[in-house]
């Protein structure tokens, strides 16, 4: 469609540049106007002529750069700030084999075990590798680094041996998405539990195939069919049941469905067509990567296309180097690494992040200029204090995506105490749903806020909700680190108000809660007339008396009052503070365990600008 604008103002004629011109989002017309052999004042006079007030050094919006780009007939392309010297890097690294049909090869899948604590994951893993190092060569060590590829009749598979959703959600939250397959864990006398859920979630979200491995079949209070209606109320219908979810009964410590899980992951793999180009230049992800003593930093790296060899100059992240020597899950060395293969590196200048993508350069010098520039951006990042990248999406921006006209979807990782509560406070918030706010549950679960619950929320850009639950210390600071909003309630209704508020840009003046103190609970004692009395640690903060509690078991808030007595040694403390004793008595409040956690918190408004 053409767009109605006034075109009868006449820029300067000379040429604009030629091909697509790359411009970073957030620059002036000053900055703007030279990249198209335009002065500002060209940029500013044609915007004015049609209706739109720019000086010369307010940033200019899309709208605004593209009809410009239209009017002198340039061809534009807008980027994120960052992102176009990270291009120009990228440049030097040759991809004309990506797309190249005739060069692609079918290459092992990548698989990650997921699944609830004690479900057998680690059980599967050691299973699958030794069956296969018994089989393979005799007397081959196995090394632990990080993944290991089995050969199962002549094809290959590669397993990520870190079990669990922090190694995924690390991948995912550095844009690396490394898993091709994942293989659900459940226990078939413990049935979906709390962690089984978050990875089905983990798998949704990243869209990877789910094979469900259904294990400890052979005990004696298993019952495969009550599991099975439960996964099929997370949508996974088993094949058995007319669905799709591929579901392989096992006993893992037995050796149980060993094979058939093998054989049901290379059937998959297939469906999936996953190929790559074998030749050319290796390009992958970091697995791991730390210092080692006597080696130097060593990286663990899984290949997704090319060829990795001995010798290679390369770049990871910001780290670069030759390759010096290569050695594979067995612990031999190796000349050389294809698609899906892990191998450790060594020979890198400096440590890589976990997730950094690595390539291999054409030569030295050019590993080196990317690796430095990289290195260099990082470093001014740092000093300029945003390293902390913002990613959750703030309540606060939904009215202003509406008011751009856009669909805003809230993403949301909803926690409560009780499985009641979940029901009722996601059926109150999906009524607020309308055409122009969709609301997505990421994830809702049972418990308190975990460091898992913050890592889903930062991949996937959400805001985490807790309902009569609190985030422990490690989540606490995750969620800072990450730029994940924490919000908590304890009534339903203030959560709903939250959120109408937000929609229709007008969020109450927020009243931060800042923890001022965390004790837990080590003795209980009762005292005639006075009543239980905690024996306690101060683990963080200080201990006030006067000050507001908030009383936790396993995460969740059972009981919200006041601090009434408080005792060091038989003395009254005014405060105790961090690595002391204390003896804390609350208001109306008996019913104390051993492991409980007292959280003190005051109440500070946040002034909005
Ligand atoms: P993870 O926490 O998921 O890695 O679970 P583990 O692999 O550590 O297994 C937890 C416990 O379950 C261990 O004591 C295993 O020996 C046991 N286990 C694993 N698989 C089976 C199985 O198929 N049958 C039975 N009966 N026990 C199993």
């Amino acid at each position: 469609m053409q767009p109605n604008y006034s075109s009868n103002y006449t820029p300067n004629s000379a040429p604009v540049p030629e091909g697509t011109i790359i411009v970073e989002r957030g620059v002036s017309a000053q900055e703007f106007g030279p990249k198209l052999n335009r002065t500002a004042a060209d940029v500013i006079r044609f915007l004015m002529q049609n209706g739109e007030m720019v000086t010369a050094t307010m940033t200019l919006s899309d709208e605004q750069m593209e009809l410009f780009a239209l009017e002198v007939g340039a061809d534009l392309l807008l980027v994120e700030p960052g992102q176009q010297e990270e291009m120009e890097l990228q440049a030097l690294f040759d991809d004309s084999d990506d797309d190249d049909e005739t060069l692609q090869e079918s290459r092992p899948p990548v698989i990650t075990v997921m699944g609830h604590v004690d479900h057998g994951k680690t059980t599967l893993l050691d299973r699958i590798r030794n069956a296969n190092v018994v089989a393979g060569e005799a007397g081959g060590i196995t090394q632990h680094i990080g993944a290991y590829q089995v050969d199962v009749r002549g094809r290959k598979i590669t397993f990520l041996d870190t079990p669990g959703h922090a190694a995924f959600t690390k991948m995912r939250a550095r844009g690396a998405q490394v898993t091709d397959i994942v293989i659900l864990m459940v226990a078939a006398d413990d049935g979906v539990m709390p962690q089984t859920i978050e990875a089905i979630n983990h798998a949704k979200a990243a869209e990877v195939p789910i094979v469900v491995a259904l294990n400890k079949v052979d005990k004696e209070n298993a019952d495969p069919q009550r599991v099975l209606s439960q996964l099929a109320e997370h949508e996974l219908v088993p094949e058995s049941w007319g669905g799709d979810t591929i579901v392989v009964e096992m006993a893992a410590q037995q050796g149980l469905g060993i094979d058939e899980i093998l054989d049901q992951l290379l059937l998959v793999a297939e469906l999936e067509e996953l190929t790559a180009n074998p030749t050319g230049r290796a390009k992958g992800v970091v697995l791991e990567a730390n210092l080692d003593v006597g080696r130097g930093p060593v990286a663990t790296v899984l290949v997704d296309k090319g060829e990795l060899n001995v010798g290679d100059p390369i770049v990871a992240g910001a780290a670069w180097g030759r390759v010096r020597a290569m050695i594979n899950d067995k612990g031999e060395q190796v000349k050389t690494a294809g698609p899906s293969t892990p191998v450790q590196v060594l020979g890198l200048q400096s440590v890589p992040n976990a997730g950094d993508e690595f390539r291999s350069a054409a030569d030295e010098k050019t590993a080196r200029t990317v690796g430095e520039a990289r290195e260099q951006r990082q470093r001014l990042k740092a000093q300029r204090g945003d390293a902390r990248v913002q990613k959750g999406v703030k309540l606060e921006d939904i009215f202003s995506q509406i008011q751009a006209g856009e669909v805003a979807t809230l993403n949301l990782v909803l926690k409560a105490d009780v499985q009641g509560s979940l029901e009722a406070v996601t059926e109150a918030l999906r009524r607020l749903e309308r055409d122009e706010v969709k609301l997505a549950f990421v994830h809702r679960g049972v418990g308190g806020i975990t460091e898992n619950d913050i890592s889903l929320a930062a991949t996937t850009n959400a805001t985490l909700i807790g309902f009569n639950v609190r985030p422990d210390r490690k989540a606490r600071d995750m969620a800072d680190a990450e730029g994940v909003e924490i919000r908590t309630y304890e009534i339903i209704y203030k959560l709903l108000e939250d959120i109408e508020r937000a929609m229709v840009g007008m969020l109450a003046p927020e009243f931060e809660e800042v923890v001022t103190g965390e004790a837990e609970v080590r003795e209980i004692f009762r005292v005639p007339r006075i009543g239980a009395i905690a024996g306690c640690y101060v683990r963080s903060g200080t201990i006030t008396r006067g000050s507001k509690v908030r009383f936790l078991r396993d995460g969740a808030i059972i009981w919200k009052g006041a601090i009434q007595s408080l005792k060091r040694f038989k003395e009254d403390a005014r405060e105790v503070r961090e690595g002391f004793e204390c003896g804390i008595g609350l208001t109306d409040f008996q019913d104390l365990r051993q492991g409980d956690l007292i959280e003190t918190f005051e109440e500070r408004e946040i002034a909005r600008v």
